[in-house]
């Protein structure tokens, strides 16, 4: 498992209902961490630096040599987009559970990416096809284009290397940002342009593809509660899809992925309008983040399906045996905090409560006296809930969060536990624009600075269970103190 943190632990639990042993590696920052307590086997590869641990490709490939490992697991960040791994694995007779080299760099390269898509008949977004040489040419092309437009790094990935340019002043400072921050995250400046897509929907599409040419989709993704391109809050179905649109999207997700000849699990990107106007984004060639709300609803183990098409099984699904069954919203849990500019708290976990019951998953790593080490993405954990309706998923979410209580380190908990209950998501009529329009009531958190109205809303609803078990009702019937939960409950009860 050439990863750490919560997906780590993810792949791992599959492997052992699969009876396969396990293999961890481990950076000096890592020794104490949840993966290497739950593998079969563990082998330490370095300093806590990425570079000089999960990203040294030789480290990998000697422990996986060392311990006689078959196969190697990349898990999504670090090594899990990189070609040259993918094509190291393979010379070295180890199975990828991934795509091959060829795949990846096709796909992991913005611009090629592009031009595969265009040929495969997926529409993309309108905007240039090769990398801006010259910035006078990029005005010009900008100017045809029309503003607003994204200027984006060919590599790009985590939302990096990207700038919104809105005016024209803005044009030649943005190219040269965004070239800057590419250069430095992926050692690679070449950007391009897209027209910007006004009210942008993230809607993604979950695909499998065996060695044999089939390949399956396994519905949606909608994913734009974004904080700087970055996804914070999933759920499937996505509010915004139709029955035919999605089938639309679904054979063109499948079209890209034997385009690219993909093999095993990837994620089609696409760019949404309001009017349900659709183009393709990006193609992330591994397993995403976010893949457990589609297992939930469609009831398929992903990595599962990753290993056994590695292993050179042919798919035992068909299209049509597939269909969502539910709704399932995920939260990603950060050790950030919320009320000063999600600025990163690593730290001394001191005490967890995670969130049980019906519907809920909760995937993550750490525990009771785990150090959060500052070198890595502070992700926590993804908590997973499911619901027979999307009412039932956001109001057993609530729930969950209402319940998850960690101490030692800041974290998202309460921001997303306010994001259940903003009008625009509850109504699911959001876009990607959605934690920047609600900025001021999402910040402010028990201070009612902002939009007063929609804040009382909130707080009605984040007080609803304290409200239940604290307040006593206001009742002119002094007998009535026995039943007065019973009662204050049958009025605020909503039937799914
Ligand atoms: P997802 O849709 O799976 O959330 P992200 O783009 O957010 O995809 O990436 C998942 C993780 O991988 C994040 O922790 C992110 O920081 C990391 N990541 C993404 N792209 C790269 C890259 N090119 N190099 C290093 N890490 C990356
Ligand atoms: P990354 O590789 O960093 O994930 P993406 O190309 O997937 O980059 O874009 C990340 C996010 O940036 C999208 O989910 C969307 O919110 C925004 N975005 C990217 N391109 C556009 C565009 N052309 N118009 C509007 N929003 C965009
Ligand atoms: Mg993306």
């Amino acid at each position: 498992m050439a990863n750490r943190g919560e997906i780590a632990v993810r792949v791992m639990r599959t492997c052992r209902e699969m009876g396969i042993k396990t293999v961890a590696v481990f950076s000096d920052a890592d020794r104490t961490s949840m993966h290497v307590r739950y593998s079969d086997e563990a082998v330490h590869i370095g300093p806590p630096l990425s570079s000089d641990s999960y990203l040294n490709i030789d480290k990998i490939i000697e422990a996986a040599k060392q311990t006689n490992a078959d196969a190697i697991h990349p898990g999504y960040g670090f090594l899990s987009e990189n070609a040259e791994f993918s094509d190291r694995c393979k010379k070295e007779g180890i199975t990828f559970i991934g795509p091959s080299a060829d795949s990846i760099s096709q796909m992991g390269d913005k611009i090629t990416a592009r031009k595969t898509i265009i040929k495969a008949g997926v529409p993309v977004v309108p905007g240039t096809m090769d990398p801006i040489e010259k910035e006078e040419d990029a005005v010009t092309k900008i100017n045809e284009i029309g503003l607003p437009v994204m200027i984006k790094a060919s590599a790009g990935g985590g939302g990096k290397g990207m700038r919104l340019v809105n005016a024209e002043k803005e044009i030649i400072p943005s190219i040269r940002a965004a070239k800057s921050e590419a250069k430095a995250a992926f050692g690679n400046d070449a950007v391009y342009i897209e027209k910007y897509i006004s009210s942008p929907h993230h809607i993604e599409f979950q695909v499998l593809a065996d060695k044999f040419g089939n390949v399956i989709h396994l519905f949606e993704r909608e994913c734009s509660v974004q904080r700087r391109h970055q996804k914070v809050i999933e759920e499937t179905p996505s509010p915004l899809m139709t029955p035919e649109v999605r089938n639309e999207m679904g054979n063109h997700a499948v079209a890209v992925a034997k385009a690219a000849k993909y093999e095993g699990a990837g994620t089609i990107e696409f760019i949404v309008d309001d009017n349900l106007n659709y183009y393709f984004l990006e193609m992330n060639t591994r397993l995403q983040v976010e893949h457990p709300i589609t297992e939930r609803v469609v009831g398929i183990d992903l990595v599962k399906e990753q290993i056994n098409i590695a292993n050179g099984l042919e798919l035992t699904y068909k299209q049509e045996d597939l269909s969502q069954n539910g709704h399932a919203i995920e939260c990603r849990i950060y050790a950030e905090d919320p009320d000063n500019n999600f600025i990163p708290s690593p730290g001394k976990i001191l005490h967890i409560t995670e969130p049980l019951g019906f519907g809920v998953r909760h995937d993550g790593y750490v525990y009771e006296g785990y150090e959060i080490p500052h070198y890595y993405d502070p992700l926590i954990s993804k908590l997973i809930v499911w619901g027979k309706t999307r009412e039932e998923a956001i109001a057993r979410m609530r729930r969950s969060l209402f319940s998850y209580k960690i101490t030692g380190v800041k974290t998202s908990i309460k921001f997303l536990e306010r994001i259940m209950s903003v009008p625009d998501f509850v109504d699911g009529n959001y876009n990607t624009h959605f934690i920047e329009k609600n900025r001021k009531i999402l910040n402010q958190g028990d201070k009612c600075k902002g939009d007063c109205k929609a804040m009382a809303i909130i707080a009605a609803f984040v007080d609803y269970e304290q409200k239940l078990s604290k307040v006593a009702p206001k009742s002119d019937n002094q007998n009535s103190n026995s039943s007065w939960k019973l009662n204050n409950r049958r009025k605020n009860m909503v039937r799914f």
